[in-house]
């Protein structure tokens, strides 16, 4: 079975990370997502949140799964016996750090490949920071976020 994985934050996931997702998962016969735990992050959900918002919001397509690592991201890659690593590229600010992730990787251990993939246009602006930041302030993150994700976000603003 020819699986890739998706790692990232997904602090929460928004309507950006759900189209790489959506166009890698055609790609392979599995995508599995990978939420980090990164303890220099403070993050809004727990691993717990964002691994259910995940599940929920990709619940339509069915070779998507969920699960989480709090150590190397190649180790997950490998233990799943996925051939790739898949990352969103936005702008060109992103190629430099996800230049040198790839790079790393590849020293780590050179059988998983890196694909960065970019998102349809209307996605470019999307980062879950703004998002969280618009929803604390009372915008309308609709267009941004699957219903799911802007029930959980009023929630945690008591909106
Ligand atoms: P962010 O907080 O920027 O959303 P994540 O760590 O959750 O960052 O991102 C995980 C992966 O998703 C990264 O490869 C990132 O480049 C990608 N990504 C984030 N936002 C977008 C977007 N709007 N469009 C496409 N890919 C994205």
């Amino acid at each position: 079975m020819k699986r890739i994985i998706y790692p990232g934050t997904f602090d929460p996931i928004h309507n950006g990370h759900i189209d790489i997702a959506r166009r890698a998962s055609m790609l392979f016969d599995e995508l599995v997502f990978v939420i980090a735990e990164n303890p220099r992050k403070e993050p809004l959900f727990s691993i717990e949140e964002r691994i259910m918002l995940v599940e929920k919001s990709m619940s339509d397509i069915k070779n998507v799964r969920v699960g989480s690592t709090s150590s190397l991201v190649v180790d997950f890659a490998k233990s799943e016996s996925a051939l790739a690593i898949i990352r969103g590229l936005r702008h060109v600010s992103d190629f430099e750090f996800e230049f040198q992730m790839a790079l790393m990787n590849y020293h780590l251990n050179s059988d998983i490949s890196t694909i960065l993939m970019i998102p349809d246009e209307k996605y470019i602006h999307l980062n879950s920071t703004v998002v969280k930041e618009v929803s604390e302030l009372g915008g309308d993150i609709s267009q941004y976020v699957p219903e799911i994700v802007q029930l959980n976000l009023n929630t945690k603003f008591q909106k």
